[in-house]
């Protein structure tokens, strides 16, 4: 069965409120008339497909139409039959079945289309429509508002969508119709007046039609990138020898104890574990890398420092930091009258929120070197994300 699918994309669409036609404005980063004709051209049952253009887009297509293989571009009318009508003229005389779909509609599914072709080839012609939920009511002009004429039996009323779908023959009585003068606002209207019983096929609530700005604006942020595309996420660890005769430093909070760390810098388990999960976030090495232990500059160096550093680094390459935990293990003492300070130190550091601080304390239980009190540890995991996401993806631009 060859099936060949038309794009009707010929209107200029300025309900939605742009400068351009509503079919070239973009949605999460590809046109509505991309997402459209995509879904046709990679569907497993079209062999070809026909996009109806505003003539000036049909005098200079846009790359990717011109050059997909599949895809032929006419130029359209005035009115969305007379773009049907130029496009069935390049229908191949093959054709077994033909689609009509609207570009404004990006979102169809390739079930759908398939249950088009499907019920046109059992019964001619049939439509995507979707049952009315809310009870319907048929007005008359009033005195200061609309009044209401009567209530028509919700079970009888199906919204019309597309695809639209015919055996060949059935489209050109439609189109011949139309030709003829006869108005339809789809194809399925002027097949039915050409004496054909058009079927309804179960639509799809997602398959909406772009039309207001409001449309557009939930399209985009339907179509905004999830957060697994965006959001990336970093571990970091540090463990460090307790030793007399060192100050114990804790997220940049020098902590009252009788011994501290041991290391090259002030050895702050807290700041060198954030700064590796900060820059393993963002794919940028670690912290030896950035602040290795032979460079003068870094010795006693505070590793607030570092970190601060390190976020830079981190939105050099492009990302804001969103959130940072950290636990600490040591046996002794206990850190939580710190906690708040400690938390206050690294936000400011980060330059983000304290609520995207998070740090808590654990002991070993007595166990192993650090259970002991002979190390002191810090795990540490960080969310980073592009810092241009929000900004780009709710711009509507060419
Ligand atoms: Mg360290």
């Amino acid at each position: 069965m060859h099936v060949t699918a038309i794009i009707a994309a010929g209107g200029v669409g300025r309900r939605v409120g742009a400068a351009i036609p509503k079919q070239l404005l973009e949605i999460g980063g590809r046109t509505m008339l991309e997402r459209t004709v995509s879904a046709f051209t990679s569907h497993p049952r079209i062999a070809d497909v026909i996009v109806a253009v505003p003539a000036e887009v049909a005098a200079a297509p846009p790359s990717w139409l011109s050059r997909h293989g599949s895809v032929r571009v006419v130029a359209g009318g005035l009115r969305r039959q007379d773009s049907v009508a130029a496009a069935f003229d390049r229908v191949p005389a093959a054709s077994d079945i033909v689609l009509v779909h609207d570009a404004a509609r990006p979102f169809v599914s390739a079930d759908l289309i398939g249950r088009c072709i499907d019920a046109a080839a059992a019964f001619g012609g049939a439509i995507a429509a979707l049952p009315a939920s809310d009870t319907v009511k048929r007005v008359v002009a009033g005195d200061a508002a609309p009044v209401i004429d009567a209530t028509l039996p919700r079970e009888s009323i199906y919204l019309a969508q597309t695809p639209q779908a015919f055996q060949r023959a059935v489209l050109s009585a439609a189109v011949e119709l139309g030709r003829s003068g006869v108005e339809g606002t789809d194809e399925a209207s002027l097949a039915e007046r050409a004496g054909h019983a058009v079927r309804v096929v179960e639509g799809d609530p997602a398959n909406v039609k772009i039309t207001t700005p409001e449309d557009l604006e939930n399209a985009q942020r339907k179509s905004a990138p999830s957060l697994s595309e965006t959001a990336r996420v970093g571990i970091g660890y540090d463990l460090h020898r307790l030793v007399s005769g060192r100050p114990l430093v804790l997220g940049g909070v020098t902590i009252p104890f009788e011994k501290g760390a041991d290391g090259h810098s002030d050895a702050d388990v807290v700041c060198h574990a954030i700064t590796d999960a900060i820059l393993g976030a963002a794919c940028r090495g670690d912290i030896g890398v950035h602040f290795p232990d032979s460079d003068p500059q870094w010795k006693g160096a505070s590793s607030v420092l570092l970190l601060q550093r390190a976020a830079g680094v981190v939105r050099e390459a492009g990302y804001d930091i969103s959130q940072v935990d950290v636990v600490v293990i040591l046996e002794r003492p206990k850190i939580a009258p710190f906690k708040d300070a400690i938390r206050r130190c690294l936000a400011d550091a980060l330059g983000i929120a304290i609520e995207h601080v998070s740090m808590k304390g654990k002991t070993n239980e007595g166990v192993d070197a650090i259970g002991r009190g002979e190390a002191i540890a810090a795990h540490a995991v960080a969310v980073i994300q592009r810092s241009s996401f929000l900004r780009s993806s709710f711009i509507v631009h060419r």
